[in-house]
């Protein structure tokens, strides 16, 4: 018998990949499938970044680079943070990854041990809870309530906070609910983290090009009285549609950059480089595509709300922010899970119930409107009518 360390045990996964598998599997049996399960945007990353990318591998760029990325790009990550925000970051502090998940990865491995509490918004990205299980870390789920429009809730946050509290994630525009927490209510977060100078923050500010409404991503960048404990994660994953590139970037406090090198050093030793080439066109080239997308994604996100708003038992609040809307599902009288495999298995529609992110995600579906306006009023269709007709498993 194999003696795997216990900690294997308690590692979790992201159930959007078993529904992807599953939808798969359905339409390689003849299914039509509407897949709103995932979350990747459905463009295809521009073509000026691709041809960095092709040109960096002619170029001869084939071989290892610095484990926290090459220079170019940490500069253009610093000058981008300077346009978008105003904020003045080194590039010293800035670190690319294989992806917005290694921040994450690291961060909490960095703050997790037996006897210690993490603190992660619930519903949230599934990857939080898992890796803070991993550690052995006491998991402390941040309540994401729909009557505070999906927002962080500073108050209700810095309750939960103890002395055993080392690192608190936070997530906005987030993923799962499309919520985004005003600038309001981060600076009364921000000014309650004064009385905890030792809790360590990361802010996953992965979606933070998506708003919608004229609302503004408030960037936790923006708070020097916090910066010398702040980790950002963030990534050209959704914004320039390049989740398959693995392409990531972290700011880290300064007395931590080093030891998040080390890791790199010890698993993935640098990104690849033709990819490192691609993210510096993304920052550097026009934004013109990221702006369409994101113009799409709000004409889209407003057919799914009037849409889920007519559906029997649904009601859907507004999301402000990322690509997903996260129905009420509650007064269908299905569980969501339930529901979310009946409308894949006997509609076709691919969604996520709402418990894959956390307790506090029952009564709630995420649907994504990465696809087309098309295909998400033919999903709408289904739905109605299965509601319908069909009585609560
Ligand atoms: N953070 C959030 C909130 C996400 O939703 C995702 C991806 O879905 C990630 C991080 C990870 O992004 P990446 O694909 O770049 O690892």
């Amino acid at each position: 018998m194999l003696h795997v360390v216990d900690s294997f045990g308690r590692i979790g996964e992201e159930n959007a990949f078993a529904v992807l598998a599953r939808a798969t599997e359905l339409q390689r049996q003849g299914k039509d499938i509407i897949n709103l399960g995932i979350g990747q945007p459905d463009f295809a990353t521009p073509d000026h970044i691709v041809e960095a990318a092709i040109k960096a591998l002619r170029d001869g760029h084939h071989g290892y680079t610095p484990a926290t990325g090459i220079l170019p790009l940490r500069e253009a990550v610093s000058a981008d943070l300077h346009k978008r925000f105003g904020v003045d970051v080194s590039p010293d502090l800035v670190m690319i990854v294989p992806g917005g998940k290694v921040t994450m990865f690291m961060a909490i491995l960095m703050f997790g041990a037996p006897g210690v509490e993490i603190m992660y918004p619930d519903p949230g990205f599934p990857i939080y809870r898992s890796m803070i299980e991993f550690t052995g870390a006491t998991p402390i789920p941040v309540p994401i309530r729909e009557e505070n429009g999906f927002a962080f809730s500073a108050e209700e946050t810095l309750s939960l906070i103890t002395p055993k509290t080392r690192l608190l994630i936070v997530n906005s525009p987030a993923n799962p609910t499309g919520g985004v927490t005003p600038k309001a209510e981060i600076d009364k977060l921000v000014a309650g983290l004064a009385k905890h100078p030792d809790l360590a923050i990361m802010s996953d500010e992965i979606y933070g090009q998506m708003t919608y409404d004229g609302l503004e991503h408030q960037t936790l960048l923006a708070y020097p009285e916090i910066r010398d404990r702040l980790i950002v994660l963030d990534g050209w994953s959704k914004t320039y549609a390049m989740t398959g590139w693995r392409m990531g970037y972290s700011v880290w406090p300064k007395p931590l950059y080093d030891a998040a090198r080390k890791l790199a050093v010890n698993s993935y030793s640098c990104v690849n480089a033709s990819a490192q080439f691609a993210g510096l066109a993304a920052l550097t080239g026009p934004q013109d595509a990221v702006h369409a997308m994101v113009a799409e994604f709000d004409r889209r996100r407003k057919i799914v709300v009037e849409g889920l708003n007519k559906l029997p038992g649904v009601s859907a609040a507004t999301p402000t922010g990322a690509f997903y809307a996260f129905p009420n599902i509650s007064k269908t009288g299905w569980k969501a899970k339930p529901l979310a495999s009946a409308l894949l298995e006997e509609t076709g529609v691919a969604t996520i119930g709402g418990p894959d992110f956390g307790v506090y995600g029952e009564g709630y579906i995420r649907l994504s409107y990465a696809n087309s306006a098309e295909n998400i009023l033919r999903a709408l269709d289904r739905m109605g009518d299965f509601l319908a007709s069909r009585k609560a498993a």
